[in-house]
């Protein structure tokens, strides 16, 4: 196997955000790295942490459940955003340990974290998934119903909406990538436009990947979650 040099890779990717802010006028700080470690091995994991890692993405429940006692160990923990699908039944599991659900994509999965949350006595950051490419193989609501999804989840006590993720379309053309981004921005507008109770800080787009981060942060991604470009190839699920 071959090593994967993460601390410098990590490091190769915070300059392309760096790089990508300035060249927008905007600031680095205003956009968070998540390093998806979804299907690394616990060790890997870890070390894209010790190596300055503070938020990971997991799409998994049951492998967050399995990372956690090697991430708790670590120094300083890191925080961890599911940006995979959620099954109903995991919600409980998911509440204990991640900071952040991605992967809202229907009022149904809202009302059932919201009721945990509240049994719980807690509050839980989510974002709503758009499916901006219309392509079937992603999840994601359908940018049309985005914006009255996004208000009925906003009102649910215990749920703070916090903005907005997309995975973007399957293409090397930019100008196609962007405006699917450029989408999610404009949804994300006319929510916090609104006025409405709950939509004050849905202010984040999480969008843009190993291939296309600086597309996205062109668009106005707040998160972009960064893979491959860090950690190596995956290995096929
Ligand atoms: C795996 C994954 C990523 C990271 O993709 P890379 O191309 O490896 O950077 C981003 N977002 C989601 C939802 C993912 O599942």
């Amino acid at each position: 196997m071959t090593t994967i040099d993460i601390a410098g890779n990590l490091a190769r990717t915070q300059d392309r955000i760096r790089e990508a802010a300035r060249a927008v006028g905007r600031f680095e700080d205003d956009v968070t790295l998540v390093v998806a470690t979804k299907s690394v091995d616990s060790e890997r994991t870890a070390a894209a942490v010790q190596a300055g890692a503070l938020v990971l993405g997991e799409s998994r429940v049951q492998e967050i459940v399995a990372k956690a006692p090697t991430l708790a160990a670590l120094e300083e923990p890191p925080r961890i955003h599911l940006i995979g699908h959620l099954q109903s039944n995991k919600v409980n599991a998911a509440l204990r340990h991640v900071s952040c659900i991605e992967t809202v994509h229907s009022a149904e999965l809202a009302r059932a974290i919201g009721s945990r949350c509240e049994a719980a006595g807690r509050v839980m950051d989510v974002l709503i998934q758009v499916n901006v490419s219309g392509e079937p193989s992603k999840s994601g609501v359908d940018p049309a119903a985005a914006v009255d999804l996004a208000l009925e989840v906003a009102a649910q006590p215990c749920i703070r909406l916090c903005g907005f993720m997309t995975i973007g379309a399957n293409s090397l053309v930019e100008a196609d990538v962007r405006a699917g981004y450029a989408q999610l921005r404009q949804i994300r507008d006319a929510v916090v436009g609104s006025g409405e109770p709950g939509t004050a800080d849905a202010l984040h787009l999480s969008m843009g990947m190993s291939r296309d981060l600086e597309w996205a942060i062109a668009e106005g991604a707040t998160i972009v979650r960064v893979g491959s470009a860090i950690l190596g190839t995956r290995p096929r699920p």
